[in-house]
């Protein structure tokens, strides 16, 4: 198999089990079910020449490791990394079943696999696990070790995935080079050119659990309480309207030069004192995407508190969701928080409820993984152009990244697969992936894998 037609019909096969498999990751620690997708994964990778390693942190949350070892020890290695598990429906919300893996022909008359997961993630899991099994079949003897890596958990965070088998298992993960989510999404740029997104770096996670001190009172007489709730009203009110400065560095600049945008705007974005102006200009949707990209953002999402009605309440607890650009430590975050709270800094207790350092990977002509996702990225699309993202949210990338291995985000799906619409179907209703897309990122991560361990 070389051609991405030939992919199409055993990736969407290994996707419709997959899907049908329903692995669903609620958040809570018996729920995902990953040994069944790992259980699939293993009956369809294992063979001569294929070393498989499963692992079994909790029970039904299996992960697998599929092997083809290199011949040379010092060759660098490459894993392809799949998470499992999927995200949970509202079944009221999809037009066909959710867990179903059925074909359908859309309105335009493109042949679309359905499911919970055909985008997050199970399209790339089930074309890295075909590109695998067909270098496999054909005898392929690497250079470095070739691994796929079917994950579970990674909706949650990997507590019982990614980021355990990193901390008990790492030699079983460990790679120089690492494919993952999430790219491979495309558009024309203003060049005319077809640009192609490859995530090469993530924000940090940094939630954090603000709480608000006051002193308890009778509600019958509120002059001059110490309430923690008018308090915790006007933190949240200062979070809202905090602007810490932009972040506006080389793989921004990368992603505002493949924007089709005025001069002015193009200017704004990368202007500090013009970028928060630029962006009211936009359309909300691009503005909320081009601000994440380029701010440590403040989400306060969760507020617990008070007793009784007629109490003034001494305590109220603020869950803030807060996301770091490339560079911030946790140090950092406290930095923000003093500057955002001013004077009521000193009325809270800051602690810890997540935490993940940004991360990022080089690349560039100098990086051998860059060099062949850009030649690769060119076998479909000839002339294309690589764009280097940033992923506002968390991937596993991270627990590779931060151990030295150089990690991307990558794909390569059809040219109708642009960012707004792989980001409706994402965690949305409606999941689907058409088949071409499907074709396209086998025969690509057969092609990296080739050429990066020949
Ligand atoms: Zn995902």
């Amino acid at each position: 198999m070389t051609t991405a037609e030939e992919f199409e019909g055993p990736t969407t096969e290994l996707l419709q089990t997959l899907i049908r498999n329903e692995c669903v990751n609620d958040g809570t620690g018996d729920t995902g079910g990953e040994t069944r997708n790992s259980d699939t994964l293993v009956a369809y990778l294992d063979g001569p020449g294929v070393d498989i390693e499963t692992f079994t942190p909790r029970d039904g949350r299996d992960s697998m490791i599929a092997r083809i070892a290199g011949s040379d020890p010092d060759a660098p290695s490459l894993c392809l990394m799949g998470h499992t598990d999927v995200v949970p429906v509202n079944a009221n919300g999809w037009s066909n079943d959710p867990f179903g893996g059925e074909i359908i022909r859309s309105a335009e008359g493109v042949d679309e696999v359905w499911g919970r997961g055909a985008i997050d993630m199970l399209n790339l899991t089930s074309s890295m696990a075909v590109a695998f099994r067909a270098l496999a079949n054909s005898g392929f003897t690497p250079k470095g070790d070739l691994i796929y890596f079917g994950v579970a958990d990674e909706e949650a965070g990997g507590t019982w995935g990614a980021e355990w088998i990193a901390e008990h298992h790492w030699d079983a993960m460990k790679a120089d080079y690492v494919l993952t989510e999430l790219g491979g999404w495309s558009h024309e740029g203003p060049d005319g050119d077809r640009h192609v997104t490859i995530n090469v770096a993530e924000k940090g996670i940094a939630w954090r659990s603000l709480r608000v001190k006051g002193t308890p009172g009778h509600g019958s007489m509120p002059f001059g309480a110490d309430n923690a709730l008018i308090k915790a009203a006007e933190i949240v009110r200062r979070l809202s309207e905090y602007r810490p400065a932009p972040n506006l560095d080389e793989v921004w600049g990368a992603q505002v030069a493949s924007m089709k945008l005025s001069d002015e705007q193009r200017d704004g974005l990368m202007d500090p004192a013009a970028i928060w102006s630029t962006l009211e200009g936009m359309p909300v949707p691009q503005a909320r995407t081009c601000h994440a990209c380029t701010h440590t953002t403040f989400s306060p999402n969760v507020a617990h508190g008070g007793q009784k009605t007629n109490i003034v309440p001494d305590t109220i607890d603020i869950e803030v969701d807060i996301r770091t650009v490339p560079g911030t430590t946790k140090d950092d975050v406290i930095g923000h928080l003093r500057e955002a709270l001013g004077d009521l800094f000193d009325h809270v207790d800051v602690s810890e409820l997540q935490n993940s350092n940004p991360t990022a990977s080089p690349f560039g002509p100098s990086n051998p993984l860059w060099e062949s996702v850009k030649t690769h990225t060119q076998v479909a699309y000839p002339g294309a152009k690589l764009v280097p993202g940033l992923i506002v949210g968390g991937t596993d990338a991270r627990f590779y990244r931060e151990r030295g291995t150089t990690a991307y985000g990558a794909g390569l799906f059809s040219k109708s697969m642009d960012f707004a619409t792989f980001g409706s179907r994402f965690h949305g209703n409606n999941e689907r992936i058409d088949i071409e897309s499907l074709g396209l990122s086998a025969q690509y991560f057969h092609g990296i894998a080739t050429d990066m361990l020949s």
